[in-house]
């Protein structure tokens, strides 16, 4: 029996001892390893069958790319775009684009096909795309899995088994989802009847304990859900096990075995318990790959054992090293995350041969008992050779592992493993050019890193003595040098962040002492987080705030600013920075708190909320940090004998009526900036967001007296006014004594705003300043070339995030369509659109399921409906998503669902107006000039963005696509502090960006000096 139902004797597992990092001496084993290994290579050397792993590198474009890295990442990312570019003119504009990038080398054969012109044209792309196409086909062994059968054929008679992975990665929409099941269950249901009938193969049929399926097939997880997220386990894992179900059921009663893929790393806790799950409550003959290049690896391979052990399930595991590493470095600096991955090859490898030695320790000697069978994913010969030590160290014999390569890579090997008597298994992956891009682009990468170990054995042709060195014993082939200012170094980027970003100043004694860098978001797929964030949340309550302030109240508040102002100016400006830093420190101890209070008065979902409070925090360590150097007096030139110098002052008293969409960022970024630069502020917050402001005026009222500003002072420094806009509002930026108001909200109270700003009664002394944020229109232009996977998530993203409720919203969407707007792509895009938005999860933001909550109010949904009624009128609706019935009631808030319309001209009104709702026009241009002309055509210049893979249109963007914030090739929503300062121009605000280096200024006046320091011919500094 392969496993079994019932629990059975649990088996001791006996976990050796992981070396610390940098640590795997060379133990006894060495020499056996030595001996396997140098055999198997010296038998692979000896291949000389015409091996596709060989001839990869000599084609020409791989040569080219080996020898030239600027080179090599052009032609990487123009392969990547290569399936979307439809016709040879497409297809030679693109490739030229490309290689003119600087830098780049172009090879002569090359030159010469990007001149060609007329019919040449027409034969030089042909050329490329056989070459690209060849290419991929070595790795990816055909269009469908009837296709790919000869070949299966040929490598079961060639003592190769197999496992079949239909590729089709980033599902987007449950229609996809569905369909991916479909194929899988097609393929289980009639593969093993194909294979029935080829001639037996005992070497590659049995292991240790017994028959094993001929059928073997690989699944990626995400691609069988739309909804696979780590922040809702439980909502995700009920999704993926409607479609996961039937396929394990089918491969149960058809006796195929079924390995779980490892993914990213946000996904491996989810994809452990998916898999734990799944083989308790089916039969079917499991496997999961595990991935060693990961810092948890020999803790994940301990539990998965354990589990095993205990559960009395027998399981295979793949032991791979991980194929998503620079993404996950990427991915991981870039959200401020420690690093989950090892930062140096020979850590990668020494894990393995841990997690090898863990696994084999768990094998079961029995199929009455439970363990893990092992399986290693590897091209690696001296980890190969480690784990067949380390096996018969523990007397198991060769037939208790199996070696698996990648189809199209190291043939040499897996002949040399089928002459030595083991079992070896390819990896064949099948499907079509578009899906299987992100696969190959990864094959590619692979296969020409410097850290490849086929690379460095077979390309290189590095000695045995170095390619089957211990792990850490010595630089490992093709090592890079460690430097520590090198991103590869190997040190966690994170613990360098503040100094290689150098995104602000840094001051002895003001926080941590070093430059500003981002608060990270929670992090959802960590199971710790998550409980905390929900545990805090469920525990959160709203404070009870009237909005009841008159305006004599305000004016009230005023005149103790104006009379508190003087004082709060001279204090020393180390002190105000002071209190920010605390500020940011308070918020960050309550932080969960925070975003449940925002979850429960603005109805923002988990992620939302997080990110606001993350950004508030943000505010207040950057704007401290640019706040000092304003106040100390800068000289200006070395004059002898004359000294100029420049500073700024604080102007009075400042007003700041914040929005109720960022109602902690935005409230708190326009009080901090006020405060920090001496300013003295009456607050006044949206009517439909008070708590969340009050809690956040008490903390700075804490920070102040935390950091010694005398209470009297802190009170009069900073009034929380709640009250509503047109009557106590309007008195205040009217009242003389206002010297400042910063305001976010809509254009029409904003241009109020700014007109009232302009009266200057008699008794006022000074001129008012205003700081404007006002609305947007934002465009998302889908070029041609767009990666669709990533564009539909990111509109989907950007139209929807928080309802569309953002001034950085996206609610026009122009895709180019050479045939206009009943062309393919904007029928094929707007339909994914739609599907994807499908997916959605309409509910009430305390879940974590939730996609969409409400809207901010009643009269906000009328407004929104007003809207979609005239749309239904000019354009054709996509998509309504209903709101599912009983939710209003359930949760007592308004709610609409996103909506898509298609057929969109420019003059329309939902193509004008900002409508600040889940609402998204599609519009269509026939060429990317024509879409820039539509995006700029709007009076608003708030955020833009584009989806291309042609540089030239990314250039052309950045130059004529005028808003304040463009986003290219991602989402236009979501600014971060100090790294992507906000905010537009024309209709959409005056003022220069929050977040930004020159934000301050706004708040301050500049004051210059020049002092004559001649006396009687003699100055100082001669
Ligand atoms: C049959 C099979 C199935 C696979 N399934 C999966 C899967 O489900 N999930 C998955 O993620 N991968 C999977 N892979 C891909 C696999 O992770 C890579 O092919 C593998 O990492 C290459 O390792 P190697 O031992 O062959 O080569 P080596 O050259 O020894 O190792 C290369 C690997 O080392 C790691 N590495 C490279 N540079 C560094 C560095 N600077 N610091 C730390 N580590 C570094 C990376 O993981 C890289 O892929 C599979 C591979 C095979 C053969």
């Amino acid at each position: 029996m392969f496993f079994r139902k019932k629990q059975a004797q649990a088996q001791r597992v006996v976990i050796p001892s992981a070396a610390p990092a940098g640590a795997t001496a060379a133990g006894p084993g060495e020499s056996r390893i030595f001996e396997f290994g140098s055999d198997m290579l010296r038998r692979a050397r000896g291949h000389k069958t015409s091996v596709l792993s060989a001839k990869f590198y000599s084609d020409a474009l791989m040569e080219w790319s080996m020898k030239d890295p600027q080179f090599k990442v052009q032609m990487f990312r123009f392969v990547d775009a290569f399936p979307m570019l439809r016709t040879p003119e497409a297809i030679l504009d693109h490739l030229n684009d490309y290689l003119s990038q600087p830098g780049v080398t172009v090879p002569t054969a090359i030159g010469a096909a990007l001149k060609a012109g007329g019919i040449m044209k027409g034969a030089a792309a042909a050329t490329i795309s056989k070459q690209i196409e060849g290419m991929a086909a070595k790795f990816i062994a055909g269009r469908d899995a009837a296709s790919a059968l000869p070949g299966l054929r040929k490598l079961w008679d060639d003592g190769i088994a197999f496992s079949v992975d239909l590729l089709g990665e980033a599902c987007l929409s449950d229609h996809e989802a569905d369909a991916y099941r479909d194929k899988y269950l097609d393929l289980i249901s009639n593969l093993p009847a194909e294979v029935a009938g080829w001639p037996s193969q005992p070497r590659l049929e049995t292991d240790h304990l017994g028959p094993i399926p001929r059928t073997n097939v690989s699944v990626k997880i995400s691609s069988l859900s739309a909804r696979c997220d780590p922040i809702d386990t439980e909502g995700s894992i009920n999704d993926l096990m409607r479609r996961m179900e039937p396929i394990l059921e089918t491969a149960r009663d058809n006796g195929v075995f079924v390995n779980f893929d490892m993914e990213h790393h946000a996904l491996k806790d989810f994809t452990i318990e998916l898999f734990m799950r799944c083989c308790q409550r089916i039969n079917f003959q499991a496997g999961m790959a595990m991935q060693a290049y990961l810092r948890s690896g020999v803790e994940d391979a301990k539990r998965v054992c354990d589990w095993a052990v205990r559960s009395g399930r027998i399981v295979t595991v793949r032991l791979v090293k991980g194929a998503y590493w620079d993404a996950e470095t990427i991915k991981a600096e870039q959200a401020g995350w420690p690093c989950p991955v090892w930062g140096t090859k020979w850590q990668t490898d020494a894990c393995f041969e841990r997690m090898a030695g863990v696994f084999v320790d768990a094998c079961p000697r029995s199929t009455s008992v439970g363990g893990v069978k092992l399986a290693l994913g590897s091209h690696n010969v001296r980890s190969i050779a480690a784990t067949i030590a380390a096996l018969e160290q523990r007397g198991l014999p060769h037939s208790a592992v199996e070696l698996q390569m990648l189809h199209g890579m190291a043939d040499q090997l897996k002949h040399a493993a089928a002459e030595l008597g083991l079992r070896m298994r390819e990896y064949v992956p099948v499907g079509e050019m578009i899906p299987g891009m992100a696969y190959f682009v990864r094959r590619l990468l692979e296969n020409t890193s410097n850290e490849s170990w086929l690379k460095a054995g077979f390309l290189d042709n590095a000695d045995a003595g170095a390619l089957l060195r211990a792990p850490g014993s010595a630089p490992s082939p093709g090592a890079l040098k460690v430097d520590a200012t090198d991103v590869k170094s190997g040190v966690d980027l994170l613990t360098l962040a503040p100094e290689r970003h150098k995104l602000s100043p840094a001051f002895d004694g003001l926080g941590n002492g070093r430059p500003f860098f981002n608060e990270p978001l929670r992090d959802f797929s960590d199971q710790r987080q998550n409980k905390a964030f929900a545990a805090a949340i469920a525990g959160a309550t709203v404070p009870r705030i009237a909005n009841d302030r008159t305006p004599d109240q305000a004016r009230d508040m005023v005149a103790k600013a104006h009379a508190a102002f003087p004082a709060w100016r001279d204090l020393e400006p180390k002190t105000r920075a002071d209190v920010l830093i605390r500020a940011a420190d308070l918020m960050r101890q309550q932080r969960d708190g925070l975003a449940g209070v925002m979850i429960r008065e603005a109805g923002k979902t988990w992620r939302e909320a997080d990110a606001d409070v993350c950004e508030a925090i943000d505010f207040c360590d950057y704007y401290a940090r640019l706040a000092l150097p304003l106040f100390s007096r800068t000289r200006l030139g070395r004059f002898i004998g004359e000294l100029d110098e420049q500073w700024y002052q604080p102007r009075g008293v400042a007003a700041v009526i914040s929005p109720w969409n960022f109602p902690l960022a935005i409230c708190c970024g326009m009080t901090v900036a006020a405060l920090v630069t001496g300013n003295t502020i009456v607050v006044k917050p949206a009517e439909q967001t008070p708590g969340i402001a009050s809690i956040m005026c008490d903390i700075l009222q804490s920070a102040m007296e935390q950091s010694g500003v005398d209470k009297k002072l802190a009170r009069d420094v900073l009034h929380f006014c709640p009250a509503p806009g047109e009557t106590t509002g309007a008195a205040l930026v009217r009242d003389p004594r206002v010297a400042l108001i910063a305001f976010t909200g809509s254009k029409a109270v904003g241009l109020d705003i700014i007109q009232a700003a302009g009266v200057t009664p008699a008794e006022q002394q000074h001129v008012k300043k205003v700081v404007c944020e006002m609305g947007g229109k934002n465009a998302l232009v889908i070029d041609t070339s767009a990666d669709l996977d990533e564009a539909v998530l990111a509109v989907r993203h950007s139209a929807f995030g928080f309802q569309g409720q953002k001034c950085s919203a996206c609610s026009r969407l122009i895709v180019v369509d050479p045939e206009g707007d009943a062309g393919p792509a904007i029928r094929h895009f707007t339909h994914r659109l739609v599907e994807a938005t499908r997916a959605l999860v309409i509910g009430d933001p305390i879940l974590p399921g939730t996609d969409i909550g409400p809207v901010i109010d009643a009269e906000s949904k009328a407004k929104i409906e007003r809207y979609i009624d005239i749309a239904k009128s000019q354009s054709r609706l996509e998509l309504a998503l209903p709101v599912p019935p009983g939710l209003e009631d359930r949760t007592g808030r308004s709610y609409v669902g996103p909506h898509i319309f298609a057929g969109v001209r420019p003059d329309h009104t939902i193509a004008r107006e900002e409508i600040f709702g889940p609402v998204v026009a599609v519009l269509a241009a026939r060429t990317f000039d024509e879409a820039l002309d539509i995006a700029n055509d709007c009076p608003y210049k708030l955020t833009g963005g584009v989806f291309s893979r042609k540089p030239s249109h990314l250039e052309k963007a950045k130059r004529e696509f005028r808003v304040g914030n463009l986003y290219l090739n991602r989402g236009i929503t979501g600014a971060l502090v100090a790294r992507q300062p906000f905010g537009g121009f024309a209709m959409s605000g005056v003022g220069s960006k929050a977040g930004g280096m020159d934000y301050l200024l706004q708040f301050v006046e500049p004051r210059a000096s020049c002092e004559n320091t001649l006396r009687r011919g003699f100055a100082p500094e001669l």
